[in-house]
């Protein structure tokens, strides 16, 4: 029975609001029919919310579906430590005390050559407490090419406005010099800041001052000089075959005293902001009482340490990172899976839709590398009937099977860009599913 299952009371109100809305529509209905919409009504609100879907989008690193997707071990790591007690705060040494960053610490340190390191909830977190820490009732120039919005209500000048700062603007948008940031510098200055401009580029008639010109100036003045990279990877992806990222070490080298980046975009690990740097200055950030508002939890700490535990080896680190894995993985590769699913794919749309491959290009997203785009092959499937409704109808099917499938509509057809496919047999055995 439903409610043995289930449990009484979920049932009973499933069943009273079904009758209520029979009463108000003046319908009758037999007991069968209320049973049915009954059990749809309790599995319905007891389906998780969140669910797994399939990335085919195009974009590896999708925000809204979570971006990076995690290695086995920092699953395997987040469920240890969220299922029993842990030494998270706790030094098994000394039976002391001990601080939850420290999990992570000595890995961000080694791996960056940072003096020091710490973390929070996420990048946007990492640049409010650099700027709430070092920045508050004082002055920041930042470039006006640099004033981004990285999507959702993340804006810079919000950023700097919530954490007291008084952003001044320096230069024009195509064009900043080094003596717009000198002219900048004042008594109420307090830092000098970079944003990577991650999401976008400016290209044409443009002027950017480099890290190592600010960091001078910075320097000069005794100010400390902030870079905000967004994404940030811990290995030059040229080695990889990818186009080239800007690093934390490059930064630090080119004399950034602070580092901001995020945990989940090319790293490829959970949803964290890093900051690396000058030691007093990291020591300064960990004492603001807001760090206590922005820390990580036990789980994400876990799964952090093993994405970087990772890192020490560079050589395996295009296999078992799942980012690096995906953003690197073969065009060629890419085909032959396409070749493999057409034959399945092409049957089981029937009469509905044509289906074919074509080259397209995948996108690394987050904001990374925005004009860079990776070779890849999609799915391509064209309704039968014209119109949009037929093709919004099909791309609806493929959101309603067990692991939803989430392409993106272009030029008269559902695409389904295939680099991030690798359960090809799951994707394959939920087929039948489809209510076309
Ligand atoms: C993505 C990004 C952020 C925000 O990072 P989250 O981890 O999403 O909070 C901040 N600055 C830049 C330049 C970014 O690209």
């Amino acid at each position: 029975m439903l409610a043995d299952r289930h449990g009484r009371q979920l049932v009973v109100a499933a069943v009273r609001d079904i009758l209520g809305e029979l009463r108000a529509a003046n319908a009758g209905t037999g007991d069968e029919e209320i049973a049915t919409r009954c059990r749809a009504r309790v599995e319905g609100q007891l389906r998780p919310s969140q669910r797994r879907v399939f990335n085919l989008t195009g974009t590896v690193l999708h925000t809204n579906l979570g971006r990076s997707p995690l290695p086995e071990e920092a699953v395997q790591a987040t469920a240890d430590a969220l299922r029993d007690p842990t030494n998270l705060e706790f030094d098994l040494e000394t039976g002391d005390r001990g601080d939850r960053t420290d999990h992570v610490r000595g890995w961000l340190k080694r791996l960056t050559g940072a003096e020091a390191a710490t973390v929070v909830n996420n990048n946007a977190a990492a640049v409010f407490l650099v700027l709430n820490t070092l920045a508050a009732r004082r002055e920041v120039p930042v470039s006006r090419g640099e004033l981004i919005e990285i999507g959702g209500a993340f804006r810079m000048p919000d950023i700097m406005a919530r954490a007291g700062c008084k952003l001044v603007e320096v230069g024009t948008t195509n064009r900043t010099h080094l003596a717009d940031f000198a002219a900048a510098i004042g008594p109420r200055t307090a830092m000098v800041m970079k944003v990577h401009p991650s999401n976008y580029a400016i290209e044409g008639f443009t002027a950017a001052v480099s890290d190592a010109q600010l960091a001078e100036l910075a320097h000069r003045h005794d100010l400390p000089f902030a870079v905000d990279l967004g994404s940030g990877t811990l290995v030059d992806l040229a080695a990889y075959g990818l186009p080239h990222e800007p690093t934390p070490m490059e930064a630090l080298r080119a004399g950034a005293d602070l580092v901001t980046f995020s945990g989940d975009k090319l790293l490829g690990g959970p949803q964290a902001g890093v900051i690396v740097g000058r030691a007093e200055l990291v020591r300064k950030l960990d004492r603001n009482p807001l760090k206590r508002a922005l820390r990580l939890d036990k789980g994400r700490l876990a799964a952090l340490e093993a994405v970087l535990r990772l890192y020490a080896d560079p050589d395996r680190l295009s296999t078992r990172l799942p980012a690096l894995r995906l953003l690197t993985r073969p065009s060629a590769t890419i085909e032959a899976l396409g070749r493999r699913l057409l034959s399945v794919v092409g049957p089981a749309l029937a009469d509905v839709a044509e289906a074919g491959l074509q080259p397209c290009k995948s996108q690394i997203g987050s904001g990374s590398l925005p004009i860079d785009r990776l070779e890849s092959w999609s799915l391509v499937l064209a309704p039968k009937r014209a119109g949009g409704a037929a093709l919004a109808r099909l791309a609806a099917a493929f959101r309603a099977l067990p692991i939803p499938v989430i392409g993106r509509i272009e030029d008269g057809a559902l695409r389904f860009d295939l680099r991030c496919l690798e359960d090809e047999d799951t994707f394959i055995g939920q087929l039948p599913e489809l209510r076309l």
